[in-house]
């Protein structure tokens, strides 16, 4: 026997039981044993009865209905926290060696106040973290262009795009991190003009800005030969390396420039005395043991004065500028030093350098100063220079010795009626 339904069975009862009301009040009112209205009034009220016991029923179904709901989206949203939480969870063993890892890599470059260390450390970290990488760049901007600064390529071979490429320019652009999973396909970059820049086969790659705020200092690009070698995490992860790194780089930059500002001359460039006598009496030193010679020059500007007064000091201050450049320009040998000696007074001193050299470079450098001109306010200002010169261990052993004797050599060229070179 199939089995009936409680629900059913409750309706089949309500319905006989009703039924049978209306039926005897019928048949009783029939057989005239109660009166017709009477009998009306009691199927009247059975129906009614019949009607509100539905009605109930059904407010009280729909009641428990909205119930059951609320209480399953409660249920489902608990159920939703739990899932996020037990996500958290798994992935906070992960989240901690991160964080352990940027602590370590924040000590490190905290150590750090040299740029070039920061740079090999900074190329460092990104191989160590992706090792999946074929080619690590770090773009660091020079004046205007982007240069670059670091690279590792796992070919070893050289890299081709020294001034950046179209990536960095995106990222520059944006000033955002960028990530690709293949390039052939993505929409933003023509992939065949990306490669023909680069000269090599990439496909998937993450770019980095080094930027403090709005200030742009240059990028990192991390790039792959394979399809989808990093992930979201990769890029974020790159991009908390750049921005601890390039604190410290600015922090470097400042300390050089603090450094530079303590050695040089703010006007011309050139070192100061105290750094130039320092670093002259090391040179005298190795080129005692190593049995080498040293050349010292002494110079002056002829009539220094007399420009002062015509022009004014602005312009004697454009002198001085010009003839920093002038020597900058003649005395570029590997070893040698340029400092502003005092007023407009300068001296050099070139290592490995034997008296003729000295001579080559005095005699060079007095007429280039003579066939300068300086153009001001629609002037021309035309200059000279007188200079001693001093070769170590020929014309003295002592350190000051050979000062003196530069500077006496000078004012002898100044005797002999300026705009002159004056050898021992
Ligand atoms: P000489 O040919 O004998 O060397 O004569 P001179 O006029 O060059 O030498 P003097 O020592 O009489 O004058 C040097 C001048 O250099 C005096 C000083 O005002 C000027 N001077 C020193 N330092 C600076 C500077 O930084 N800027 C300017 N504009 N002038 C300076
Ligand atoms: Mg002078
Ligand atoms: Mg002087």
């Amino acid at each position: 026997m199939i089995p009936i339904p409680k629900k059913r069975l409750y309706k089949i009862f309500l319905y006989s039981v009703h039924g049978l009301i209306i039926i005897c009040a019928t048949s009783f009112s029939a057989l005239g044993k109660v009166p017709f209205f009477f009998s009306l009034l009691i199927v009247l009220f059975s129906l009614g009865s019949l009607f509100f016991f539905r009605k109930m029923r059904l407010d009280f179904f729909n009641s428990f209905r909205r119930d059951c709901e609320s209480d399953q989206e409660s249920i489902n949203l608990k159920e939703d926290a739990i899932r996020k939480e037990q996500e958290i969870l798994n992935v906070l063993p992960l989240k901690k060696d991160k964080v352990s890892f940027l602590f370590n890599v924040s000590k490190r470059l905290l150590e750090m106040s040299d740029s070039d260390e920061v740079y090999d450390f900074l190329v460092k970290t990104a191989r160590n973290l992706f090792p999946q990488s074929d080619e690590i760049l770090l773009y660091l901007f020079d004046k205007r262009s982007l240069e670059l600064v670091r690279s590792f390529r796992k070919d070893k071979q050289l890299i081709k795009e020294k001034k950046g490429g179209i990536l960095d320019r995106w990222v520059l652009r944006h000033n955002m991190s960028l990530i690709v999973d293949n390039l052939a396909e993505d929409f933003r970059f023509d992939s065949k003009r990306v490669i023909a820049c680069c000269d090599r086969e990439m496909v998937s790659f993450i770019v980095s800005p080094l930027s403090v705020g709005d200030k742009l200092i240059g990028t990192m690009r991390v790039e792959s030969k394979e399809k989808s070698s990093f992930s979201l995490d990769d890029s974020r992860l790159l991009r908390s390396v750049c921005d601890l790194g390039v604190l410290v780089l600015e922090r470097a930059h400042y300390i050089e420039k603090a450094r530079d500002l303590a050695i040089r001359d703010p006007l011309t460039g050139l070192y100061l005395k105290e750094y130039f006598f320092m670093r002259c009496k090391e040179e005298i030193k190795r080129a005692q043991i190593k049995k080498n010679r040293v050349g010292i020059m002494i110079l002056d500007i002829d009539d220094f004065k007399n420009i002062n007064d015509s022009y004014g000091h602005i312009v004697g201050d454009l002198v001085l500028k010009r003839l920093a450049k002038i020597l900058n320009e003649t005395v570029d040998d590997v070893g040698s030093l340029i400092c502003r000696f005092g007023g407009e007074e300068f001296i050099f001193f070139i290592v490995e350098c034997d008296i003729d050299k000295l001579k080559d470079i005095g005699e060079t450098l007095r007429a280039a100063v003579e066939s300068s001109t300086l153009h001001f306010r629609r002037k021309s200002i035309n200059f000279t220079i007188s200079c001693g010169g001093v070769i170590y261990p020929d014309t003295a052993d002592d350190f000051l010795d050979l000062i003196d004797s530069a500077d006496k050599l000078l004012y002898k060229a100044k005797r002999k009626g300026k705009n002159k070179v004056c050898f021992q």
